[in-house]
Order: structure tokens, then sequence, then C-alpha cells
């Protein structure tokens, strides 16, 4: 377990920044960033100047990282974002941002998008009534996201009731009672608060 930690704490390290993936510890003084802010390794402290192909590389790396999606499914995003219509790099944001994982971390079900995905795969929420335990499920405007009835009186959500903090983005809504969220509107560009340049991977992938 103290490998795995320091493992995705090398993440955050290796972007530069904040990746908020350790749930709480992230906003403690553990947090690597705060403590270690240089690249991992033994070149580590001496950063080098990058390439516009290295910008470009880093910002799909970050944006990966930051919603643990690997590779092909993150290509594949692109190429469904790539025919939509508008904007490729916010229908791509706005596609990782509906994630089903995704969305319980947004709710504040899970203090990490990893926990929300382990709490996703071990079958503890219903889309609209209806069992659902894929993490890459995309949610629709209107979708209402609930703990199941078998899972309402399991200690860890009888405890997120006590610790449940109230802030939710504009697009979600959360009736913390009844252990339950709804989609309002599909997220904007606005609405995506993690400081990625979507331009950047959208060139890298139009190479
Ligand atoms: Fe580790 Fe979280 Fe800090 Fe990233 S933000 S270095 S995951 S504690």
């Amino acid at each position: 377990m103290a490998r795995y930690t320091e493992a995705v704490c090398r993440l955050c390290r290796r972007e530069g920044m904040k990746l908020y993936l350790k749930g709480d510890r992230c906003y403690t003084d553990k947090c690597a960033v705060n403590k270690r802010n240089f690249a991992p390794g033994q070149h580590g402290t001496s950063r080098k100047k990058l390439s516009n192909y290295g910008m470009q590389l880093r910002e799909k790396q970050k944006a990966k990282r930051f919603y643990g999606v690997l590779e092909a499914q993150f290509r594949k995003y692109f190429e469904i974002a790539e025919k939509q219509a508008g904007i490729t790099g916010e229908n791509l944001l706005r596609i990782l941002e509906t994630r089903l994982d995704n969305v319980i971390y947004r709710l504040g079900f899970a203090s990490s998008r990893a926990q929300a995905r382990q709490l996703v795969v071990h079958g503890h929420f219903t889309i609209n009534g209806r069992k659902v335990d894929v993490p890459s499920y995309i949610v629709k405007a209107g979708d209402v996201i609930a703990v199941g009835e078998t899972s309402t009186n399991s200690p860890q959500f009888k405890e997120l009731k006590e610790t449940f903090k109230g802030t939710v983005p504009q697009w979600v809504s959360v009736d913390i009672e009844k252990l339950e969220g709804k989609i309002v509107s599909l997220p904007s560009r606005e609405d995506v608060d993690i400081p990625i340049a979507e331009n950047l991977i959208i060139e890298l992938y139009s190479r």
C-alpha cells in the first residue's frame, strides 16, 4: 500500500501539479507536491525546457492521469469528440467529465476518482433505478444517480451523510439525505475547473 501511494504521488510530481489522486491527503501538508515540487528520479530537479511536442504530450498525460483513463480509451474519446458537433477539445473534456466515476467524485460521494471507480465497480450505484457498475459509463442530462438500496445502510454511506461538504459543481445537484444526485445539465468548458490546455491535446492527435 505504501508503495502504491508513492507511485500515485509521483504522477503529480511528474506533471508539476496536484492531480488530486489521493483524496483527503491531497489537501494536507503530506501532499508530495507541497513537500517535493520537482519531478521524481535522479534528474528531477533539472527540468528541461519542453519542445512543442513535449508540451502537447505532457498535457495529454496530465488529462489521462487526472481522469484515470488509459491511452486506448483516451484515444477513443478523442475520436468520438472529433465526430461530435462543436469544438473537439471541449467535447473531449465533456466526455471525460461525464464518466460515471468522475460524476460520483463530483457529487462528493467519493474523495477521489480512484475511490469513486472502486465504489462503482463494487455495484453501489444505480442510474435511473438500474444498477450500473461500469466506471466509464457516460451519463446524460437528467440522469439520477443514487446509492443502491442495499448499500444505503453500509457504514461508509451513513458516514457520508455526516461528512458531506455540500459543495458540488453547478451542473449537478445532490440530495444527501436520499444519497442521490442529478445531472442538471451537461458540463460546459467553464464548468471544468482543471488546468488543462485541451487544444494542445487536439494538436497532438492531429499530427
Ligand atoms: Fe499525492 Fe494527492 Fe499530492 Fe498528488 S495531490 S502528490 S496524489 S497527495
